[in-house]
C-alpha cells in the first residue's frame, strides 16, 4: 500500500484478512492522511487537520464490520447533528430523530420527511448500493430506482419542495458540502447523501478526535498481521520491491509520477485529463470559551453552517465555482469540545472552521471567515486565544492528495462520479497497480468503501491468477 489514508488502511485490511502480507508505505510521520488529530495551536488542543465528523464513517458498512470499539474507538453524539444559524438571531436545528426533525420543520416537516424517510430507514441497503460505483443492475431496485429521481436534480430544484426559507437555508447548507454550485446537476443527490445519514446514523464526532479512527484501523491491521511504516515516502514504485502488487491510495496526478513507466500512454492521458475540485482555507481556533453564539440552540450541535439564506449561500458557491472568492463565504464549523472535553485543557475549547475557495488560491479568507462567525456569535473574536490558518498550499504540504486544497480527491460532478478516476475505476493499464484513494468511488469522505472495493477486486485477480 502507497498511503495511509483511510481507505489506504481499509484496503490493507481486506488484503491481511485475506491472508496477505502487506507493508503501508506512509509519507507523514503519523498515519491517517486526512483523518489525524494534531496539537495545531497551543499545548493540549487536540484540532482534527483534516475531517472532524463523521456521518458515512458511522454508517460505513465496511468499519461496522470491524472491531474498532474495541480498538479504542467511541462515537459522540451532539444532541443535534446540525446547526445553521440565521440572521433573524434564531437557527434551524435538524434533529437527529426524523419524526423530531419532522415536527420542528413545521410546514416544511412533511416534505422533509418525504424526502428522507426512504433511505434514512433503509440505511444499511443503501449504504450498500450508494456506496460503491454506480451498479448496473442495484440489489435493491425499488429503492434505487426512487433514489434515481432525485439523482439528477440541482439543490436548487429539490429546495423549491420547501415552503419555507429555513427550509431552504438549511438544504443548502447540506448540499454546499459538494463543492457544486447548488443550481447544478446531482448537488440536490449530494445534499440528500448528507442529510439521510443524519437520521440513519447520526453526525458523530470520535472521542479523542479524528486520529483515534486510524488508530483503530491501525491496531487492528496489525492484529492482522499487516504494518504501517511512517515518514517512508515514495516517490516511485520501481524504488519499492519485492511485492506482488500496489495498491494506491493517491489521487490520479501523483499515480502518473509514481507509477510512471508502467502505464500505457492512453492510461496516462485520461489520468491528465482528471479534474481537480475548489480547495478549502481552513482555520483551527483554541478559544477560552465556547462560541458566544445569538441563538443559543447552536450549542445543540458538533456542526454548524454558516452561510445565512439559501440564495446566499448558492451565491457563494457560484463565485467559488467560478474562480472567484465571495465576500460572505459559505463556513463550515465544528465545535467538539462541547461534547468530548479531551480535545481541549478544562474549560477550554477548539473549533474548526473551513471555507471554499478556487484550487491552489492564495487569498487570505480569514477576514471574511471570521465576519461570518462573528455574524451569527458577535464576540467570538475575543474568545480567541490562538488560530492556525492553513491556506490550500498549507493543506497539501500536510498530506499530499489534497490537490491545491481539494479535499474530495477531484470534482464530484455527474462524468467523475460515473468515471472515477476513470472507467475501469480501481484499476489501471498495469495488471499489478491499483488506485484506491477517494479519486475512486464512492468518492469523498471517511467510509474506507474506496480501499474496500479495490482491495477485493485486487483479490479477485489474485485468485483468478492462481
Ligand atoms: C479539511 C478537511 C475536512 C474534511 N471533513 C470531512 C468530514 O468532516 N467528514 C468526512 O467524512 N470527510 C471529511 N473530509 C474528507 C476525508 O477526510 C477524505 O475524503 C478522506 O480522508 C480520503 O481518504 P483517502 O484515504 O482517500 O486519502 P487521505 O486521507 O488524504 O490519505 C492519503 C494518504 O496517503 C499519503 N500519501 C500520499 N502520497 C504518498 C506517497 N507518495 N508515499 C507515501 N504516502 C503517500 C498521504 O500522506 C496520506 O496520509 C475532509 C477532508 C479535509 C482535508
Amino acid at each position: 500500500m502507497v498511503g495511509s489514508g483511510p481507505n489506504g488502511l481499509s484496503a490493507a485490511i481486506v488484503l491481511a484478512q485475506a491472508g496477505h502480507s502487506v507493508d503501508v508505505f506512509e509519507a507523514e510521520a503519523t498515519p491517517g492522511g486526512a483523518v489525524r488529530t494534531i496539537e495545531l495551536t497551543l499545548p493540549g488542543f487536540l484540532h482534527d487537520f483534516g475531517s472532524a465528523v463523521y456521518p458515512l464513517g458511522a454508517g460505513s458498512p465496511f468499519f461496522s464490520s470491524l472491531p474498532l470499539q474495541s480498538h479504542g474507538l467511541e462515537w459522540i453524539h451532539s444532541p443535534a447533528p446540525m446547526a445553521h444559524p440565521l440572521d433573524d438571531g434564531t437557527a434551524v436545528v435538524l434533529e437527529r430523530d426524523l419524526d423530531d426533525a419532522s415536527r420542528a420543520l413545521g410546514t416544511d416537516g412533511q416534505a422533509w420527511a418525504n424526502l428522507l424517510r426512504p433511505f434514512a430507514e433503509n440505511w444499511s441497503d443503501f449504504a450498500a448500493e450508494v456506496l460503491r460505483p454506480m451498479p448496473i443492475f442495484p440489489k435493491n431496485p425499488v429503492l434505487m430506482a426512487r433514489f434515481a429521481a432525485n439523482a439528477f436534480l440541482s439543490a436548487q430544484t429539490i429546495a423549491y419542495r420547501f415552503r419555507r426559507e429555513r427550509t431552504r437555508a438549511l438544504f443548502a447548507g447540506m448540499a454546499a458540502h459538494s463543492f457544486l454550485s447548488l443550481d447544478e446537476v446531482m448537488s440536490g443527490a449530494l445534499g440528500m447523501l448528507m442529510a439521510i445519514p443524519a437520521h440513519a446514523v447520526g453526525w458523530p464526532i470520535p472521542r479523542g478526535g479524528a486520529q483515534s479512527i486510524t488508530s483503530a484501523l491501525c491496531a487492528h491491521l496489525s492484529t492482522l498481521g499487516g504494518k504501517v511504516r511512517t515518514s517512508s515516502r515514495v516517490d516511485s514504485l520501481d524504488t519499492v520491491s519485492g511485492y506482488e502488487t500496489f495498491l494506491c491510495d493517491v489521487t490520479p496526478r501523483q499515480l502518473l509520477t509514481l507509477a510512471r513507466n508502467r502505464l500505457s500512454h492512453s492510461y496516462k492521458q485520461r489520468l491528465q485529463a482528471f479534474r481537480y475540485g475548489p480547495g478549502v482555507f481552513k482555520v483551527d481556533y483554541a478559544l477560552s470559551a465556547p462560541i458566544p453564539w445569538k441563538a443559543s440552540e447552536c450549542l445543540r450541535a458538533a456542526t454548524v453552517h454558516l452561510g445565512g439564506s439559501f440564495d446566499e449561500i448558492a451565491a457563494s458557491e457560484k463565485a467559488m465555482r467560478s474562480g472567484k472568492h465571495a465576500d460572505r463565504p459559505f463556513v463550515l464549523l465544528a465545535q467538539p469540545s462541547l461534547f468530548d472535553p479531551s480535545r481541549a485543557p478544562d474549560g477550554k475549547h477548539t473549533v474548526w472552521a473551513y471555507c471554499h475557495v478556487p484550487n491552489g488560491s492564495t487569498i487570505d479568507m480569514l477576514g471574511r471567515l471570521e465576519a461570518q462567525v462573528e455574524r451569527f456569535a458577535p464576540g467570538f473574536r475575543d474568545c480567541v486565544l490562538a488560530r492556525r490558518v492553513s491556506s490550500p498550499a498549507d493543506m497539501e504540504g500536510m498530506d499530499a492528495n489534497l490537490v491545491g486544497g481539494d479535499i474530495s480527491g477531484g470534482v464530484i460532478d455527474l462524468r467523475q462520479f460515473l468515471f472515477r478516476p476513470t472507467s475501469r475505476h480501481y484499476c489501471t493499464s498495469a495488471k499489478d497497480i491499483y488506485i484506491c484513494s477517494s479519486s475512486t468511488p464512492p468518492g469523498a469522505g471517511v467510509h474506507g468503501m474506496c480501499g474496500y472495493h479495490a482491495a477485493r477486486i485486487a483479490l479477485a485477480r489474485f485468485t483468478r491468477n492462481r
